[in-house]
């Protein structure tokens, strides 16, 4: 009988992992169950956006698992693991055996309890129900009035989306700054600037204490500094949890999410955990960490499929990064960005709205935080060069000196420290990637890479 490999999700974990799979191995069975059609949720606020069709945030269609010989199960829950039996109960009271099993179960919005927050119109932006009913709670008005409650990474990705709408918006954050886990209280000034310049207005410092209907449909929201808001929508942002509690009931070992080693195993061996699910290793940690972004649960679900398909493939590890679009104003950080033992290089320009912090431990740069404008393009060059220099652990000697005397001149000591050969040279399962082979509406492959580039990207079609 061949192998069969079970995997729960549907996100980026799940179908990266089902991908190489593929490439290891052609005969085995792989079911992926999942109780939401397979999309990806970082593309849920270009359609919210209205930039494009909910169509296009899916990641795969009947086509694509025909072509990969996976049976989808979408709509389907697990209800439990059977880990020592080596099966997974389904919600409609079946059951179906596993050699392997992925748990790539994603995480979900913690919510706010509070009087109120069960009204119409008050919800989190999760899942792909939530953006229709956001939009459909909004529909016929012509400028609606929306609240972000929470300015964290996630909430300002839909703040971002709500402003090209043109929405009329309020943010309330209760932690002094917006964007607390991703940038400090220097650089957040920056985006406070920016946003309440372009019309936004900003609650810091102050909790959300109860909401209440209002006319019309409305809502007011109580802040405890004294002050009210009128919304149409109000959009909860307040963080989310891994969905671990499967793998809780199976007994599988967790902590904040399911604990993996360098394989992407779980404690049981046979049972794997990818993507926002999954404690992991991660890069300039000693501690397993949840990275719950999109590039972790790509990594991740390659990293495990492999191992599902007989290889033996073992995972650096995740590096904390966070980058976003605030209605204009680009925001990152990496790493250890908030360090108070590093040696920081800060620099800042309040007229041009660039802010950056790199961050040191010794000849290597181990944090850093940018801001600045999307249309610098040395600034989003930096950042992409500044990642290179964290994920690679360059130690760059008197570079260091140089970039001290030479902030903005990043591009010099990036290429004479070899970042760029140590990059090319670096692969997640040890040979290059392949196309992921689905594109929306399937356009003919139009993949032009010459032979030398080929061999260390060889990934993308251009679109
Ligand atoms: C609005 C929004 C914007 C985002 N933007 C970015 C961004 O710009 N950059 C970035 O890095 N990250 C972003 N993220 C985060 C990113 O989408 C997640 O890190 C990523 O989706 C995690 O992938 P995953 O495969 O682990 O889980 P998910 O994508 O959450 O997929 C898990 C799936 O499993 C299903 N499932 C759970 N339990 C069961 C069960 N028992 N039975 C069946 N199915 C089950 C879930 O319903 C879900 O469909 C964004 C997220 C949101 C919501």
């Amino acid at each position: 009988m061949s192998k069969r490999h079970i995997i729960i999700g549907g996100g980026p974990a799940a179908t990266n992992a089902c991908e190489t799979i593929r490439q290891f191995e052609s005969d085995s069975e792989i079911t992926l169950i999942c109780n939401e059609p397979a999309h990806s949720r970082m593309a849920l606020p270009y359609w919210l956006s209205g930039q494009i069709p909910r169509e296009q945030t899916h990641t795969g269609d009947d086509d694509y698992f025909n072509r990969l010989n996976v049976k989808p199960m979408i709509g389907v829950t697990v209800a439990g693991i059977d880990a020592s039996g080596k099966s997974v109960s389904l919600s409609d009271g079946t059951s179906l055996s596993f050699d392997t099993l992925l748990l790539a179960t994603g995480s979900a919005p913690i919510g706010l309890p509070m009087p109120g927050s069960d009204l119409p119109g008050v919800q989190t932006l999760w899942t792909l129900a939530d953006t229709e009913k956001a939009l459909a709670a909004v529909d016929g008005h012509a400028k609606p009035r929306v609240t972000l409650v929470g300015a964290g990474f996630i909430g300002c990705i839909v703040l971002n989306a709500m402003f090209k709408r043109g929405w009329d918006l309020t943010v309330v954050e209760r932690d002094q700054h917006m964007l607390p886990r991703m940038l400090n209280a220097d650089a957040a000034q920056y985006v406070h600037r920016w946003v309440t310049d372009r019309g936004i207005k900003l609650h810091c410092g102050t909790r959300l204490q109860e909401i209440t209907a209002a006319d019309d449909g409305a809502k007011t929201l109580k802040l405890d500094n004294g002050k009210s808001v009128t919304a149409d929508l109000v959009i909860i942002a307040t963080g989310v949890g891994p969905n671990i509690q499967l793998a809780v009931d199976a007994g599988i070992e967790t902590d904040n999410g399911i604990l993996v080693d360098k394989t992407m195993q779980t404690s049981v061996p046979g049972i794997y955990a990818a993507g926002d699910v999954a404690q992991g290793p991660a890069m300039l940690e000693t501690e397993r960490q949840v990275h719950a972004i999109q590039p972790t649960a790509v990594d991740h679900g390659r990293v495990a499929g492999a191992n599902m398909a007989g290889q033996s493939t073992q995972y650096n590890g995740s590096l904390l990064m966070n980058v976003l679009d605030v209605c204009g104003l680009q925001c990152a950080s990496f790493g250890k960005w908030e360090d108070s033992a590093a040696d920081a290089m800060t620099m800042s320009n309040e007229n041009s709205s660039i802010y950056r912090n790199l961050l040191w431990t010794d000849d290597k740069i181990t944090g850093a935080i940018f801001v600045g404008r999307a249309n610098d393009l040395g600034m989003l060059t930096d950042v992409g060069m500044v990642k290179g220099f964290i994920q690679t652990q360059t130690a760059v000697g008197s570079w260091k000196e140089y970039l001290r005397e030479n902030p903005f001149d990043v591009r010099r000591a990036f290429i004479a420290t070899k970042v760029p050969e140590t990059l090319a040279k670096t692969t997640l399962l040890g040979r290059p990637a392949v196309s992921r082979g689905f594109h929306f509406g399937n356009p003919p492959n139009k993949h032009t890479a010459s032979s030398s580039h080929g061999v260390y990207v060889n990934t993308k079609e251009p679109t």
